[in-house]
Formats: C-alpha cells, structure tokens, sequence
C-alpha cells in the first residue's frame, strides 16, 4: 500500500487526532524517503534546519504515534536505535541488510525461504505466519 499525506489525515481523524504541520513535515520525511529506514534522529536531522520549533522528544513522540496507528512499523536492527519503515500487510516478503560500516539499511525484496518454512511446517507442526531476517555486513561501498 502506498502511503499518502491523506492516508495519514484519515488514519490520525479516525483515532481524533489531527494532522498537525509538526506531524505532516515528519510524515513527509517518510513519503520522500521511502527506501530509507530512518530513526528519530535521521529524521530529526533532516527536519531541523528548517523546522528549529520540532525538537527531537516531538519527533520521538510522532514516531511512537504513527506506528501505534499502523503507520509506520518500528524496526530494531540491534545498533540501538529504533528505525521505522512503512507498515505493510507482507512484511513477510522482505529481509534486511544492515551495513556495518555506513549504517545503511538496505532491503531484499523476495523471500527464498519457502522452503525452510515448509520443512518447519512439516517436522514440527509449527504454522508460520512471518519472520525477520537481518544479514549484517558491508555494502558495495563500504567493502571496496
Ligand atoms: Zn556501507
Ligand atoms: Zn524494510
Ligand atoms: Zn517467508
């Protein structure tokens, strides 16, 4: 699903809560940046030259909103700080890169992992419904 500045408004009035010009500059950070996973400080970072009033608690605060409302997904790549994503139905289909030298996140789109999950299914009877891998290493960049 694609996410708008509209999906937004509705999502937010649905739960009486209103589309703020604090909340719209921080959810276009998102829409701008769609294959970006960025954290509260990225996108403190991005904002604040012309944005001084949004302080970074503000932006920590939008962030746990958006993703309390579906909006964003909070990830946890182990390097202490939270990045958000788009939240989206089919996760499942996608595992991150991490790069250890840049920090850059990066995304592989198909899962491959079928049958792995079949032969869970199979040996232990275990309905698997979703997974997250995460593959640390160094980007094209980093490694040369
Ligand atoms: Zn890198
Ligand atoms: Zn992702
Ligand atoms: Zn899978």
């Amino acid at each position: 699903m694609e996410f708008s500045i509209e999906n937004l408004k509705q999502k937010l009035c649905d739960r009486e809560y209103k589309l703020t010009p604090q909340r719209r500059i921080i959810m276009e950070m998102f829409t701008n940046n769609q294959e970006k996973h960025l954290s509260a400080e990225d996108v403190y970072g991005m904002i604040k030259q012309n944005n001084p009033e949004i302080g970074l608690a503000t932006v920590y605060r939008t962030l746990d909103l958006f993703a309390e409302l579906d909006i964003l997904q909070k990830i946890d790549f182990g390097d202490g700080r939270s990045r958000y994503e788009f939240y989206t139905d089919d996760v499942h289909h996608h595992h991150h890169l991490i790069c250890l030298e840049c920090g850059k996140v990066m995304e592989f789109a198909d899962d491959l992992l079928e049958s792995l999950e079949s032969a869970i299914e199979e040996k232990i009877r275990f309905k698997i419904i979703d997974h997250q891998l995460k593959f640390y290493g160094y980007c094209e960049k980093c490694h040369k």
